[in-house]
């Protein structure tokens, strides 16, 4: 019971089975006596040939406190400390998420997905109503074939709109209401053990086989384990792929972003508490958005390499015009900014010591991307804790997870390719919309289409349930009799 010391006996059960409620379920279809699992949870079992694993007075580095970092933060000294394994962990951010402005911000749309609120809620991690600006209990698709509102398939507000950091360039300190969600979860991970450490790391190079990382103010440092969160808008990944030769970033592309100030009661008015999706014929456009939040609203333009032509397609699009005030004028606002977002996720994400998670790894497509960081961070942490840190045990434990995703988003790009196709097809999409409004206006019809829309837009579910969904024959029996509506009553020029 050597790594269990510490650990009372009354409540050593409890733990055991506490952690294991919480394990997913590949470990706990490999547990037996003699298996690897029980083999890592009771070291003693072990044949001691010299295995890669964290144990007592390990120390463990993680670059950047994103959502990926701090999560991995947290989880991982949650089941060390359940496991009586005493470890130091580092986290490595310049960033304060406390300044105002895109210096404390990590740039993001700031949706958190239904399925995310979920998951966290059940790990007694609760949004607290100071970080959640808005819920969100609908949003409205806007086409160039109408408009049509969705709401929350089961009548609940469970989206959450957030800020990553304290608040856009043009807030005034003293409206400032609502905290930056990454420095929650910064704290969650302070809250357990981790040292916050602000500076930035620079070089990752090696020492007898353990990764020693250099900052910019000159602090070096070996560690056990290495936890690479940094995004992928930060040139530091050159430098890791440089010291992690088998690792190949993840490729990305420029997005868009920008926050309107438009206050309490003007955004009641023209947004309410719905998102607003555009489906718009605009070449390289994949997805826009207008996200209401607590005074401003942010608008997210997501695609192939958003430059400043197609920006202004979009603002002065006639459907946009619409749900913003007249006075706000089709340019940028003063907070504005063109972040990457990953479109294919990185090769080899793992080596002996070394993790790479979250964006810096792989990620969802387009979705849900701080819900990705936490179940890529949450396997990481598993893994460590529980098989051992080689580059064989993130292969078999960590690298499935990863792969599941990135399946998934095989999917996902075919169904963006035919929401292409639909975009150019003003008679199928007519139909679609028509699809919607029946559903929502008569509440006794299954929600085929709402359902696979909400979750499209919402990143809720995983591309593979959408695509079930679709291929459900009431949704495809419905479509294609919308379409022909949607078809006729175009040409009769009669629109129902
Ligand atoms: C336009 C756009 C809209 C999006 N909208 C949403 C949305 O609505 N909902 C959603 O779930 N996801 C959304 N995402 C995706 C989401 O932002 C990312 O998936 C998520 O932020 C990834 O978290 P991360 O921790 O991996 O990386 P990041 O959030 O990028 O965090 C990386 C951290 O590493 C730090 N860092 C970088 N280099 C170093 C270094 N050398 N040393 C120390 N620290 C370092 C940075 O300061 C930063 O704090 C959106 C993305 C884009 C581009």
């Amino acid at each position: 019971m050597r790594r269990l010391r510490g650990v009372n006996s009354g409540s050593w059960l409890t733990n055991v089975s506490a952690v294991l409620s919480r394990l997913p379920s590949t470990f706990i279809r490999s547990w037996s006596p003699e298996s690897d699992l029980s083999r890592q949870l009771f070291p003693e079992a072990e044949n001691g040939n010299g295995k890669l694993k964290l144990e007592n007075g390990s120390r463990i580095g993680v670059i950047g406190s994103g959502p990926a970092g701090s999560f991995f933060s947290h989880f991982l000294l949650d089941m060390t400390r359940r496991f009586g394994v005493d470890v130091g962990l580092d986290l490595y951010d310049p960033r304060d998420f406390a300044v105002i402005g895109p210096t404390g911000c990590n740039m993001c749309g700031g949706i958190i997905s239904e399925s995310l609120v979920q998951m966290l809620a059940a790990e007694g991690i609760n949004l607290p109503t100071t970080v959640v600006q808005r819920g969100i209990d609908s949003y409205m698709l806007h086409t160039d074939m109408g408009s049509v509102r969705i709401d929350t398939p089961l009548h609940e507000k469970r989206i959450a709109a957030i800020h990553r950091g304290t608040g856009p360039r043009d807030i005034d300190a003293k409206d400032i209401k609502w905290f930056s969600f990454d420095r929650f979860l910064q704290e969650l991970a302070v809250d357990k053990g981790a040292r916050l450490v602000r500076d930035r790391v620079d070089t990752i190079s090696w020492q007898d086989g353990r990764p020693r990382i250099k900052t910019r103010r000159g602090l070096e440092q070996d560690y056990d384990l290495l936890a690479v969160a940094v995004g992928v808008n930060s040139p530091s990944l050159k430098l890791f792929q440089d010291a992690i030769p088998q690792y190949q970033a993840p490729q990305s592309t420029k997005t868009f972003i920008c926050e309107y100030k438009l206050g309490p009661e003007t955004l009641e008015k023209y947004l309410g508490d719905s998102m607003h999706v555009f489906l718009l014929n605009l070449p390289r456009l994949e997805f826009a958005a207008i996200i209401p939040k607590g005074e401003y609203a942010t608008l997210c333009l997501l695609g192939e390499d958003i430059d400043k032509p197609l920006i202004k397609s979009f603002l002065e699009s006639p459907l946009v015009r619409k749900c913003l005030p007249p006075e706000v004028p089709p340019e940028p606002p003063p907070c504005h900014c063109s972040p990457r977002i990953n479109t294919y996720g990185a090769v080899q994400p793992f080596g002996d010591r070394v993790v790479f998670i979250g964006d810096s790894g792989v990620t969802r497509l387009f979705k849900d991307g701080i819900g990705a960081a936490y179940r890529t961070a949450k396997a990481a942490a598993e893994t460590a804790v529980f098989a051992g840190i080689s580059r064989e045990d993130f292969r078999a434990h960590y690298w499935p997870k990863c792969r599941e995703i990135d399946v998934d988003n095989k999917i996902g790009k075919a169904i963006f390719a035919l929401t292409r196709i639909w975009q150019k097809r003003p008679h199928d999409l007519r139909g679609i919309v028509l699809m919607v409004a029946k559903e929502q206006a008569d509440k006794k019809r299954a929600p085929h289409m709402s359902m696979v829309l909400w979750d499209l837009f919402t990143g809720s579910a995983t591309y593979r349930e959408i695509l079930w969904r679709a291929l459900h024959p009431g949704f495809l029996s419905r479509l294609v009799w919308n379409v022909i509506v949607g078809h006729v009553s175009l040409i009769r020029g009669k629109l129902p």
